[in-house]
């Protein structure tokens, strides 16, 4: 649940006080809950004066570090984000007055609020009481930085919208190229565009909007000229489950490719659904505690709406991209309603609620299978587990099948085979067929 809630924070540090100079000359160092996500956001903190960095990439000194600073029963996420801010901290060339951490929280039953107290601690007994950790119930100052506080808001936005959009692209796209690695080169080529513009500094937010929309026209054009042979008899397999497992490579031991290298192509459920299921959370919320007609309500759907209105802005530019690979575009109708029989999302909250809508709907869009990934031990995974028979049962015996990652091991690797085996037999009978794009065509 990390990058969600960074657009949430960055509004919050964005109206600090400007005599509050706590970060200045340090580094921010960004979890990479997804590696474009994280990219995208740094280059929002620095389009605002912050130096921030992406934490490197996971290794083993991560899980060792991570399983040693913590218990043992905090859920996997916890332990690689912990650890990868660990390595840095015990790096030869660290210096604590030039660093900082970005941690988002959370209130509620998921371990997940617990993640940057939790850093704080950490952090504390290991003598660096003076490394902040940036996180939206810090009660210190670190609740601004720059005068524009809403344009960041809105750029974040943007940067998480153009990520969603860049990995779906290269999904839609490296199943089928020619040459190995040419989808990954255009997809990190993208993400160098997309990055100069949201880092640079003094735009408004007209003239970075449609900046934006010209880095993704040019980064789609670097996708359509992979190399590829589009084919429709390659199964599409639906990703769901915990939103950092899923989308963490080093979590899930890069499930994706794993799917890929089965035959499979991938429907990873995005980051922005994950906002649009706050956003309806935040209207129920505000509907029962200050009323329907209320201010609060007001600004909760102006938000939603200016939200919506940015999305269609800049998706459009993959339109002919995307047929057949629609997202939903209302949460409620397509995803929660369809789940409801099976948990209802005003008792079943977070994501099990999404990842069994999902599921539903990616049915009606010709998928082959689902796959639910969770970390070990999540109630994510395993209620959703529960209700997955019904689901298949109801939906012409699509399967569907949930896989939990920890630090020592996966049942993926055993169990995927079989599991494929499965999606192209029940391909070959399946009554949704899908759309394609104009591509797969020719
Ligand atoms: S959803 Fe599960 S794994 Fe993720 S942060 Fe919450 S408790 Fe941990």
């Amino acid at each position: 649940m990390l990058l969600p809630l960074v657009a949430e924070q960055i509004v919050r540090m964005v109206s600090r006080d400007p005599k509050d100079s706590r970060l200045d000359g340090r580094t921010v160092w960004i979890p990479r809950m997804t590696y474009v996500g994280a990219r995208l956001t740094a280059a929002v903190f620095r389009s605002v004066g912050i130096d921030a960095s992406v934490v490197p990439p996971s290794d083993e000194q991560t899980l060792a570090l991570g399983g040693l600073y913590s218990s043992g029963q905090e859920c996997y996420p916890e332990k690689v984000t912990l650890g990868d801010f660990l390595r840095i901290v015990h790096a030869e060339d660290f210096q604590p007055e030039r660093t900082a951490f970005f941690m988002p929280t959370a209130e509620g039953p998921c371990r997940f609020g617990q993640y940057a107290p939790y850093l704080r601690q950490v952090l504390d007994n290991l003598g660096h009481g003076d490394v902040p950790v940036i996180s939206p119930t810090s009660k210190n100052s670190y609740d601004g930085i720059a005068e524009h506080g809403s344009d960041v808001m809105r750029t974040m936005w943007r940067g998480l919208v153009a990520a969603d959009a860049l990995r779906k692209m290269l999904l839609r796209t490296r199943p089928y190229e020619l040459s190995v690695g040419d989808a990954d080169e255009a997809f990190e080529r993208s993400i160098v565009i997309v990055e100069e513009v949201l880092s640079c500094p003094g735009l408004d937010l007209r003239q970075r909007l449609n900046k934006l929309v010209d880095a993704l026209s040019e980064s789609r054009e670097l996708f359509r000229a992979v190399p590829a042979r589009y084919t429709k008899d390659r199964p599409l397999v639906g990703v769901v489950g915990e939103i950092f497992c899923r989308l963490n490579t080093f979590s899930n031991s890069d499930a994706v490719r794993r799917i890929e290298a089965h035959g499979g192509e991938v429907w990873l459920s995005d980051v922005g659904e994950w906002v649009w299921y706050t956003n309806w959370s935040q209207k129920r919320r505000v509907a029962r505690n200050e009323g329907r007609f209320s201010l609060a309500m007001l600004g909760a759907i102006i938000k939603n709406s200016v939200q919506r209105r940015e999305e269609h802005r800049l998706l459009s530019v993959f339109e002919e991209d995307f047929v057949g690979y629609e997202e939903p575009h209302d949460l409620y109708h397509q995803v929660l309603k369809l789940g409801w029989p099976y948990l209802p999302a005003d008792g079943a909250l977070g994501e099990m609620a999404l990842s069994v809508g999902k599921a539903c709907y990616l049915y009606g869009k010709g998928a082959d299978g689902i796959i639910d990934i969770s970390p070990f031990a999540c109630m994510n995974g395993i209620v959703s587990e529960a209700v997955y028979p019904a689901v298949s049962a109801d939906y012409n015996g699509m399967p569907i099948r949930n896989f939990y990652f920890d630090a020592s091991s996966s049942n993926m690797e055993r169990d995927l085979d079989i599991f494929m085996e499965l999606v192209v037999s029940y391909q070959k009978r399946k009554d949704q067929h899908r759309r394609f794009p104009a591509c797969f065509e020719a």
